[in-house]
């Protein structure tokens, strides 16, 4: 207290992804000082990464940094900087190269990491899309393949120019599908003096069916397109190591290959581990039913690093019961409603109730699969179209939305993409991605 006036309530929100900043914006123009950390300078759209990964967006159009967002927000600042840590007992949020920040609420909405479920050498040698980093990089890496395949007749043969994508989820599947096209339609034209259709795409599932949260029509339309669209798609694949040049699977198999790309799934993110709080699954911090830490009223955790029970009576042990998915709009919903807890202060908890928006996954041009909470599932050319327009909507920033726009329509009347641009050094393909940045 200063002039007699009540000191605002600090509240320090750790991401700039779709929870924190949703968090954000809600608060603003409220009684509080808000501070968003983040270890980048903006925001990434992760659902359009494996367009950038596969040159069909530039990487700013999917990115946006967040000083914007929060130009005309007096009481909003920005600071870049990675957690390390937290102090609970000075209430300090560590970081590792700016002062520490006191805080009386805290937002922790941290995203994911990839799960390597401990395969060995799946950390070194595959290429996750997490990160913009790792889209470039996986980018970077299939063009250099092909230009080392262009160089070197024996590349050609050696498995540089199969890519492995493991893991049949929506990102395997979306990762796959544009992955085939841009090899068929562009890549082979680009490298005309060579036959880029040796190039395979393979996508590995270790269970029985692609994209496992859908119904069985979409489940079985997804591996029809993508089967029809030359992507060798095997289920009921594990893989079991990962080297430099080759993916091991349980058969004994070995498939070569200098890029495989791991979709197979994700945990929270490691900082999570060092808070000291209980963790669920997938290395989720588990929190109460307003999303609030059991014991730490005055910390939520929202969105991906968040386990979440589904439904308004979560189970405390937790163990059996369902949990909330890792989406956009479950980080987004959980976001407003801690906003709203800070801002209402006093009285019980409420919890929180998540709106099921459904669910969407696009396998390639004109192809896709949407589950909607009203009408029938959607698929092919009407699933696309639905597609599109709600990830143009929920892209951030205008210029973002008009580029990626008119990016998508000039990949569709010309089958071109752009940014085919390797970035990295001009050396031979690497196996391994840039570590997350
Ligand atoms: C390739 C891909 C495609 C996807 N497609 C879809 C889709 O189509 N639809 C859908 O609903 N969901 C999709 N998802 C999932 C969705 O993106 C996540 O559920 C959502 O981003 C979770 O939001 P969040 O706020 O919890 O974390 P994120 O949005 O991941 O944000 C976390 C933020 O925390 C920052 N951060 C992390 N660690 C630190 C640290 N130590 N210090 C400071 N900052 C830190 C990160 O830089 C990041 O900005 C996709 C995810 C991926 C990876």
């Amino acid at each position: 207290v200063t002039d007699g006036a009540p000191r605002r309530r600090r509240v320090v929100i750790v991401g700039a992804g779709f929870g924190g900043l949703s968090a954000a914006r809600r608060l603003d123009g409220h009684d509080v000082d808000v501070t968003v950390v983040d270890r980048n300078n903006f925001h990434t759209f992760l659902p359009l990464l494996y367009q950038v990964a596969t040159a069909g967006l530039n990487a700013a159009d999917v990115a946006y940094p967040v000083r914007s967002v929060f130009q005309r927000h007096q009481h909003v600042a920005f600071r870049q900087a990675t957690v390390t840590g937290i102090d609970w007992e000075r209430r300090l949020v560590l970081l590792d190269a700016a002062d520490p920040l006191p805080f009386d609420h805290l937002i922790i909405a941290v995203g994911s990491a990839p799960n390597f479920f401990g395969t060995p050498g799946a950390a070194e040698h595959s290429f996750p899309l997490y990160s913009l980093a790792q889209a470039t990089g996986l980018r970077n890496q299939v063009l250099r393949c092909f230009e080392s395949a262009d160089a070197q007749v024996a590349h050609q043969r050696d498995g540089t120019l199969n890519f492995v994508v493991v893991g049949g989820g929506p990102t395997g599947v979306e990762v796959a599908g544009a992955l085939g096209e841009l090899i068929d339609k562009v890549l082979a034209r680009d490298f005309h003096t060579m036959d880029a259709r040796r190039a395979r795409v393979i996508l590995l599932e270790a269970g029985d069916r692609l994209l496992a949260p859908f119904s069985t029509r979409s489940q079985r339309f997804a591996r029809q397109v993508l089967t029809w669209r030359g992507v060798d798609v095997r289920l009921g694949e594990q893989v079991t190591e990962v080297r430099p040049d080759a993916v091991v699977l349980a058969s004994g198999e070995e498939i070569p290959t200098r890029t495989l790309v791991w979709a197979a799934g994700v945990r929270a993110n490691p900082l999570v581990d060092q808070l000291g709080f209980e963790l669920g699954r997938g290395g989720r911090i588990r929190v109460a039913a307003d999303l609030s830490v059991p014991g730490h009223p005055d910390v939520y955790v929202i969105g991906d690093s968040a386990d979440i029970a589904a439904g308004p009576a979560p189970d405390a042990t937790g163990d059996g019961a369902p949990r909330l998915p890792q989406l956009a709009q479950v980080a987004i919903q959980g976001g407003r409603h801690v906003a709203d807890e800070i801002l209402r202060g006093e009285g019980a908890p409420r919890p929180f109730h998540y709106f099921d928006k459904g669910i969407m996954a696009t396998i390639g041009r004109r192809a896709a699969v949407a589950e909607l909470p009203f009408g029938p599932p959607l698929r092919g050319m009407v699933a696309w179209l639905a597609w599109l327009g709600l990830h143009l909507v929920y892209l951030m920033g205008m210029r973002n939305r008009a580029s990626v726009f008119v990016n998508w329509a000039w990949n569709y009347l010309t089958w071109d993409r752009g940014p085919r641009l390797i970035f990295a050094g001009s050396g031979p393909p690497t196996a391994g991605a840039p570590t997350d940045t």
